[in-house]
């Protein structure tokens, strides 16, 4: 990486008072809600935690389940999971194609070759802002019409918003990283409505598309054999429900009510600490809450 490294305290205190930057408000940010240390103990799960660098991490939490979070500087999560037939499937992304490149090269290390596939859950950066790095290694990309559509129409507009979040020399290496992000649309496009349904051998992941939601995009990943969720950003793992500003209010807690027609045993927040599978129940009680 060849950003500015910011000192440990300055990034505590970056996490105290800013919140994701793909669902940041940019005035009146709350705290990031999950403390690590807190978070742990909500966590039934014996996680493995591998540093890849500073801002970059990965829990394994089962033998073929990989939570994979990057820090710039908002801490956001990605899935990797290994299906019965080898292949690996990578939902959500690092902000950066750099940090993806990282993550690759971890594959890479601990796989060997193998047949990997990619899916968007949505246009902000935090969900795609690797793809040019999947691109280049010829990985599919899969995602909604809409997120293509949506990171034409409005990517730069959001990138603004982003840049906004960033002011003074403090933030100067992240800022000119976010500024510099080439972005890419997914490369296997499918009708949002729809879905998709993907085949691995006889296992199957289903992209599920439940209304609009935190934007308009956003969709989920279902791993029945695995009974995982990738909720992403329409899926709270903190106590603050974030940026509002591309967001459904009216319909998002419909959204996440549909949820629960999967069975799942480990749920995975675009934001936060927490894998368990009360965030669906979580989120509808934040949204609700909401004054
Ligand atoms: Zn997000």
């Amino acid at each position: 990486m060849n950003t500015q490294k910011l000192l440990p305290l300055t990034i505590s205190l970056l996490l105290g008072i800013v919140f994701a930057a793909g669902c940041a408000a940019p005035s009146a940010v709350p705290p990031f809600p999950d403390a690590p240390t807190a978070a742990a103990t909500s966590t039934p799960f014996q996680t493995t935690r591998i540093d890849l660098d500073d801002e970059l991490y990965i829990r394994q939490i089962r033998q073929n389940v990989f939570v994979v979070t990057h820090s710039f500087p908002w801490p956001a999560n990605a899935l990797i999971v290994e299906m019965a037939n080898s292949e690996l499937v990578i939902v959500g992304s690092t902000y950066t194609p750099e940090a993806m490149r990282q993550v690759l090269a971890w594959v890479e290390e601990r796989f060997g070759p193998r047949n990997i596939s990619a899916i968007n859950t949505g246009f902000h950066v935090d969900n795609l802002g690797g793809n040019s790095a999947l691109i280049e290694q010829n990985i599919p990309v899969y995602g909604p019409d809409l997120t293509a559509q949506l990171l034409e129409e409005r990517g730069e507009q959001t990138r603004q918003v982003v840049l906004g979040m960033l002011p003074g020399a403090k933030n100067e290496g992240y800022y000119n990283a976010h500024a510099e992000i080439r972005f890419a649309p997914p490369t296997n496009l499918f009708p949002i409505a729809e879905g998709l349904q993907l085949s691995f051998g006889e296992e199957q992941v289903q992209v599920y598309y439940p209304g609009p939601s935190q934007a308009s995009d956003k969709v989920v990943v279902y791993f029945p054999n695995a009974k995982v969720l990738f909720g992403g950003c329409m899926v709270l793992g903190g106590e603050q429900i974030g940026n509002t500003s591309d967001a459904d209010l009216e319909n998002w807690p419909e959204a996440a009510q549909k949820l629960k027609q999967f069975e799942v045993e480990v749920v995975v927040p675009g934001h936060g600490e927490r894998l368990d599978a009360g965030l669906i129940e979580h989120t509808i009680a934040l949204l609700t809450a909401r004054p």
